[in-house]
């Protein structure tokens, strides 16, 4: 509950420490989320370097002023190393400046040194608020009034460092740059036979590495967190190389964390790592520092929605404690936005340092937590040159692998996985063509190691996929195709029609005893509309790829006063217009979810006008393919149109198929893989007891859940093609908020 006698009137947000992508969104979340309770919004221009120096560098901002920021880089309001707030007069200096302005509330966005001097700062202020009123500084009152500071920090950093936080603001962005550099790298690597080593950033943290290892399958991998197990790190790097070019690898990746050492402690650099590959392998190496390119570009749809939430909770946070409330950073946990102590996760962050200095790298691993162990195990049995042999050469069951439904960027990305971590468990893998109808042909094919190389990046679907669902005949030949085949368990990858087919066989597993085996489905669409998982794979893809296009569309209308209506996918589910339009900061979003009405148009176009009225030159409107029957993408676009009159005009531009093509982002590569292993290890517990329980794997509150395929008519909408439950419908209120 908010104690509205003790909230703050005026907060201020800075960005300080290394830039990073998405500081902008959480700047213009803190800003306009304090305008919409009532608070004076003040940006404080470079960091702490803004602070001490007082002047125009703390300016009061307006809704408007943060508006057309969301797609920039880095921060627009500058960030800066200061020297002066290390000492105690140049933070005395920040605290009069504040209070000149009745400013005792603030957002800090950073990475651990900002956020450890925010803190230096807080603590501070009641003794320097004091000192000021006796010196003559401020006034009695200005003191008696703002006795403490009240402070919130949100971790801003491409090293995904902090502890507390899941991600931080900028991790995303980071590891977008990284994968594109490591696509291009390798696609010039195959065309040579070359090794090429690549050094990425990350201080003492490995997730860029690791994530973008997973991402673009990098051979070998050096973070500090987890040096080399065997006594000699070159020896082993060197036997990996070789065993993957006896298996006719033509292209080897190495990535180096910048921070990277061996157990005993030696740093080993990229320039290390080349001379070791050239002296004992005689490869012809390269070596990549990809420095500052990891900083830049546009922020990720992701960066741009987790630093909106996160800013918007930083000023609700600081509206609803007491005042003296211990420092909290808020992050992400499990995709809910949870808050801890600032400087408990500050000691954390920096205790990792210590144990890798301590060469204590157990506790390193234990203490980053979450996904990072299981994604160093899952990355090192990939990189494998053969799967693991097979005790008397026997494969001990057989898993077919099938898509069903419309294509998602990291479906390949899967099967690769499945193969691979299939082979590696010792089972066969078999692989249907063209889904559920390819199953019914018995279009079945036996996989190998290398029959998956270089799959992890590609767009599309390699083995196919449609929309066809079984009726009774078809689920007859379908099961003599199991039986035929041997098939002991199913992997179904797919969007709407590959979980109502996949829960069709499940029906009939009493009639055919072939269907009575455990069935697997992951969720694989763009859409974002299948039960039992708040979050699909594939989308993310998507949503970058609408995110891009809007940024295109916003500066083709740069000479024009313009209202753009977005046509985007989902079918009945408005998931990517509403991610995409708090993303893009769209105006008005449209979803199938919520009925439209004429009167809704009305007040709609009002207010739009309105607002071209007082200066806005772009309108941004996002509409979901199906958000009504009836007012179309055309309908309203006319509507507009008319409206404007000479103050603006209306275009629509219908996205298409574009949404569901492209290479898969880097997050939907990481969890293709991460939910494919999870997949694997389901069928493999069913089969290794005797189970035969099937279940559709997901996420909910951003944890694996699996839930029984029986459930499966019972979670979705009757009449819409749905979920009953959409918890990202909570962000509406959100997006709502940030078009103020
Ligand atoms: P990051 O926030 O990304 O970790 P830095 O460590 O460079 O980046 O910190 C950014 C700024 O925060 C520094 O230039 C300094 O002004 C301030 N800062 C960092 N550590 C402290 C500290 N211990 N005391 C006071 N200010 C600090």
């Amino acid at each position: 509950m908010t104690d509205t006698a003790h909230a703050p009137t005026s907060i201020a947000v800075l960005t300080s420490g290394g830039d990073a992508g998405g500081m902008n969104a959480a700047v213009r979340a803190v800003v306009r989320t304090a305008i919409s309770r009532d608070a004076d919004a003040y940006v404080i221009q470079d960091g702490w370097q803004g602070l001490v120096d007082g002047g125009q560098a703390i300016r009061r901002v307006s809704s408007a002023d943060v508006g057309g920021i969301l797609h920039r880089g880095g921060t627009v309001f500058g960030t800066a190393r200061c020297e002066a707030f290390r000492t105690r007069q140049g933070r005395r200096e920040g605290v009069r400046h504040l209070l000149e302005r009745g400013i005792d509330a603030l957002v800090v966005i950073g990475g651990d040194g900002s956020l450890t001097g925010a803190n230096i700062f807080r603590e501070e202020w009641p003794g320097v608020v004091t000192e000021l009123a006796e010196a003559g500084e401020v006034t009695a009152e200005v003191a008696a009034s703002h006795p403490v500071l009240r402070l919130v920090g949100l971790a801003g950093s491409i090293d995904n460092d902090m502890s507390g936080t899941d991600m931080t603001i900028g991790a995303d962005t980071a590891l977008h740059r990284i994968t594109e550099a490591l696509d291009s790298i390798r696609s010039t690597a195959s065309s040579h036979q070359r090794t090429f080593v690549v050094e990425v950033m990350g201080r003492h943290c490995g997730y860029l590495a690791l994530t973008a290892g997973l991402a673009t399958a990098a051979n070998w991998l050096l973070i500090p967190e987890h040096p080399p197990e065997g006594g000699d790190w070159a020896q082993e790097m060197c036997a990996a190389m070789r065993a993957g070019h006896e298996i006719g690898r033509r292209q080897s990746l190495v990535l180096v964390t910048e921070g990277s050492q061996s157990r005993e402690g030696e740093p080993i650099t990229a320039e290390r790592v080349k001379e070791v590959l050239e002296e004992q392998l005689g490869e012809d190496t390269r070596v990549t520092i990809l420095g500052h390119v990891q900083r830049g570009g546009a922020p990720s749809a992701i960066d741009r929605v987790l630093a909106t939430r996160l800013g918007h909770a930083a000023v609700e946070r600081l509206l609803a404690d007491p005042p003296d409330t211990t420092p909290q950073l808020i992050g992400i946990r499990g995709n809910e936005v949870a808050s801890s102590p600032l400087m408990e996760c500050v000691t954390r962050t920096h205790e990792v340092a210590e144990r890798i200095a301590q060469q204590d790298y157990e506790g390193a691993m234990l203490l980053r937590g979450g996904s990072f162990p299981e994604s160093q195990t899952i990355l090192s049995t990939m990189q494998q040159a053969a799967p693991r042999p097979t005790a008397h050469g026997r494969r001990r069951f057989r898993l077919a692998v099938l898509h069903g439904g419309g294509p998602a960027p990291g479906m390949n990305t899967a099967v690769r996985a499945a193969v691979r971590l299939g082979l590696n468990r010792g089972y066969s893998v078999l692989t249907v063509k063209n889904g559920f109808l390819g199953l019914r042909n018995g279009d079945i094919q036996e996989m190998e190691w290398m029959s998956v190389s270089g799959w992890v990046s590609e767009g599309g679907a390699d083995i196919g996929t449609n929309r066809y669902v079984p009726d009774e005949p078809a689920i007859a030949q379908i099961a003599k195709q199991l039986a035929a085949h041997r098939i002991d368990g199913i992997l179904m990858a797919g969007g709407w029609s590959g979980y109502q087919a996949a829960h069709l066989l499940h029906t009939h597993r009493q009639k055919y005893a072939a269907l009575d085996i455990p069935i697997i489905c992951m969720p694989m669409t763009i859409n974002n509309d299948l039960p039992g998982t708040e979050l699909t794979i594939g989308s993310d893809t998507a949503l970058n790829s609408i995110v891009a296009d809007v940024d295109k569309i916003r500066q083709s209308a740069v000479a024009s006063r313009r209202v753009f209506v977005v046509e985007v996918m989902g079918h009945d589910c408005g998931y990517l217009a509403l991610m995409a339009g708090v993303a893009t900061g769209a105006e008005l979003i449209y979803l199938p979810e919520r009925e439209i009405t004429l009167n809704d148009l009305c007040v709609d176009v009002r207010n739009l006008t309105e607002r071209f009225r007082s200066g806005k030159r772009l309108g941004l409107v996002i509409r979901s393919e199906s958000a009504d029957p009836v007012y179309t993408t055309d309908f309203i676009t006319s509507v507009f149109q008319k409206e404007g009159g000479d103050l603006f005009d209306a275009r629509p531009a219908i996205l298409g198929h574009v949404q569901e093509g492209g290479d898969p982002s880097p997050f939907d590569r990481v969890q293709a893989t991460g939910l494919t292993a999870h997949c694997i290890e389901y069928l493999a517990e069913q089969l290794e007891s005797g189970g035969r329980a099937s279940a559709m794997i997901g996420f909910q509150s951003g944890r694996l859940q699996f839930t029984d395929l029986t459930s499966y008519p019972r979670l979705i909408e009757d009449t819409a093609q749905r979920p009953r439950e959409q918890r990202w419908m909570n962000q509406l209120p959100l997006a709502e908020i940030m078009t103020v």
